[in-house]
């Protein structure tokens, strides 16, 4: 580092190339924390709720702001898939599988909010529901958002997801 410090100060054109390899970089990586599908950045996890989709496909986990953003990836992929979605209470995780084209989830009684609206909100928009109960809070928690909210099944859900 050092090294190329003094060597770029003595050549100011490389120095201003390796200010630019560094700029890139940093901006590749930056591209990476966002949702693949919608570009947005993916919101982490927090004390109360969760937030991070993961969808394992072949060998590799890709991270998605919401499940509509990772069901819509999987419709345009082949093969078989895992995703794991967050619900509306912190710790319950929603399992979506895909296997030799056959969707399941679980539990069983998951069903997921569509709040129609911008997809700029679509942690809240779009999400797995651990029960119907789950969903009633959820929607008296986000009045606004949620206003015209749906509870569809995760068929329902697939479909709309595009
Ligand atoms: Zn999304």
């Amino acid at each position: 580092m050092h090294f190329v410090m003094r060597y770029a100060a003595k050549a100011p054109r490389c120095g201003s190339l390796i200010a630019l390899c560094l700029l890139l970089c940093l901006t590749a990586s930056a591209k990476d924390d966002g949702c693949p599908f919608c570009g947005q950045n993916i919101l982490k996890d927090t004390a109360s709720v969760d937030n991070i989709v993961s969808m394992l496909s072949e060998n590799h986990t890709d991270k998605f702001r919401c499940v509509l953003c990772a069901i819509a990836t999987a419709k345009a992929t082949k093969g078989d898939i895992v995703i794991k979605a967050p619900s509306e209470a912190k710790g319950k995780w929603v399992t979506i599988t895909r296997t030799n084209g056959a969707w399941s989830q679980e539990p069983a009684s998951a069903s997921f909010a569509y709040c129609p609206g911008e997809h700029a909100h679509c942690e809240v928009l779009y999400r797995a529901m651990s029960s119907e109960d789950g969903f009633t809070a959820f929607r008296h928690a986000n009045p606004k958002l949620c206003k015209s909210a749906k509870l569809f099944s995760l068929a329902e859900l697939i479909a709309r997801a595009e």
